[in-house]
């Protein structure tokens, strides 16, 4: 007779966690959900949690928000996917509507897909094909310009643009060559000149890298104002308008990844706007759904769509498409979210937010392993440093990350490290008194652990 397992047995025994080294998660206890409401998880014990990281950076209204679940069940009742091969929708044609409403100007059409990943290799693609397909002499820009520590995806192509080494350093004989300019970390900048102040010296190695190799390079990719899977690093003031200044002055495209500072995040709709950016092409996914249903948008302006635009024997045309590209319950409920977003002045309720975690955060300072504390909006890295006045590492086989957000877990929140960097990604739509409560429990875990 076959033996029933219990729920954690099937898991073990038949799933491949994501990001994960099944050794440890096997012989570990896991916790599995059952239900979430409002900024709570549950897990099948009937344990409670703060979902301190916004189920990975997505979650905006909080889970079970009413409006976005009958959202769903509205468009469920009519159909639950059609193609956009050769066909339109109606939630994915008014989604289109609004985001070009309330993307950056100048971005005027919406190609869809169904993660960031995926937005981000659309963005590769089409930035190459334009070069290809306009007039002029620019066959030769087919080369990206990234940064260190950059994070756009785990398919071939994002990683390619890619640079967090852990991530991406076995793929290595598998990806295209993509150039990398410095990263804007300050608290690690590499430039001598910088102990005091910040000269941009970052910037200007970006420029004599963009300088020489301009006629090679099709697009700059960024992540704007925060690189995020990189250890939440967040740029100098200025950093982004002085990117986009070189990317026009070079004729070269630029590409803003907004999958995880886009919808609110860093305190503005799109993080592109603190520096009144307008890029040449823009990734959305993660809280574009209210971190509801997989979906993600790649905008672009006229100019590049233009250049696709052709009679057909002109072969010019975009071949890319998904299986669930523009799926309509998806976009069903980020038209929900978005109008949320307006009905509930998300972004203005934040801005005090924002100042009470900033506030909060001082005290952090004091304590003797918290190195630097970085913070964009609703989007904090706490970096842990062995040593304060050295900023000395801890080794990545200590963990301590990952210690942490274990013992915040026992305290009741669910939390998930970048190395050495605590993450603290709250649901948008989090009270004041609910985000003491989660920083409470970050301060007291850091303390458990490292003092
Ligand atoms: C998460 C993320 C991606 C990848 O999105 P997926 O939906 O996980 O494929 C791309 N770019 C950035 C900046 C991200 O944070």
């Amino acid at each position: 007779m076959k033996e029933e397992l219990s729920l954690l047995e099937k898991n073990k025994k038949y799933v491949w966690q994501p990001f994960t080294q099944m050794k440890e998660w096997v012989e570990n206890d896991q916790l599995i959900i059952e239900r979430g409401e409002g900024i709570k998880l549950y897990d099948t014990a009937g344990n409670e949690y703060y979902d301190g990281v916004s189920s990975i950076w997505l979650n905006v209204h909080g889970h079970q928000k009413k409006e976005l679940n009958e959202a769903i069940k509205e468009q469920l009742d009519r159909v639950a996917h059609t193609t956009m091969l050769g066909l339109a929708s109606v939630p994915a044609t008014e989604l289109a509507e609004k985001l070009v409403e309330i993307t950056p100007s100048g971005l005027n059409k919406v190609f869809y897909s169904d993660s960031g990943s995926t937005a981000v290799e659309i963005a590769l693609k089409m930035a190459f094909q334009y070069w290809q397909q306009i007039d002029g002499n620019y066959g030769a820009k087919n080369k990206f310009i990234t940064l260190k520590n950059a994070y756009h995806g785990d398919t071939v192509g994002s990683v390619s643009v890619g640079g967090v080494d852990l991530f991406h350093q076995i793929y290595k004989p598998l990806l295209f060559d993509s150039l990398k300019a410095p990263s804007p970390y300050c608290y690690r900048c590499s430039f001598e000149e910088e102990k005091d102040k910040c000269n941009f010296s970052c910037i200007k190695e970006l420029e004599k890298m963009i300088k020489k190799q301009h006629k090679k390079i099709a697009a700059l990719v960024i992540e704007p104002l925060v690189q995020g899977a990189g250890g939440m690093i967040t740029a100098p003031e200025g950093y982004l308008a002085k990117v986009r200044e070189l990317c026009d002055k070079y004729n070269v495209l630029m590409i803003a990844d907004e999958v995880a500072v886009g919808f609110g995040r860093t305190g503005k709709m799109f993080a592109c706007e603190h520096e009144e950016v307008s890029p040449d092409i823009m990734t959305v996914a993660k809280g574009i759904s209210g971190g509801y249903l997989p979906i993600s948008a790649t905008l672009t302006t006229d100019e590049i769509y233009n250049a696709f635009y052709d009679d057909y024997a002109s072969q010019k045309t975009f071949f890319h498409g998904h299986s669930f590209t523009g799926n309509p319950l998806a976009a069903a409920v980020s038209l929900a979210n978005i109008k949320l977003f307006e009905e509930e002045e998300i972004i203005e309720e934040m801005q005090d937010k924002i100042e009470l975690v900033k506030d909060k955060l001082e005290d952090f300072k004091k304590l003797s392993h918290v190195g630097d504390i970085r913070q964009q909006g609703l989007m904090i890295g706490i970096e842990l440093v062995k040593e304060k006045a050295s900023k000395e590492e801890y080794s990545w086989e200590e963990r301590i990350g990952v210690k942490v957000c274990m013992v915040a877990r026992e305290k009741g929140m669910i939390i998930r490290p970048l190395g050495n960097v605590v993450v603290f990604m709250p649901p948008l739509c989090s009270r004041k008194g609910e985000l003491v409560e989660m920083l409470d429990i970050i301060y007291d875990s850091i303390i458990d652990i490292t003092e």
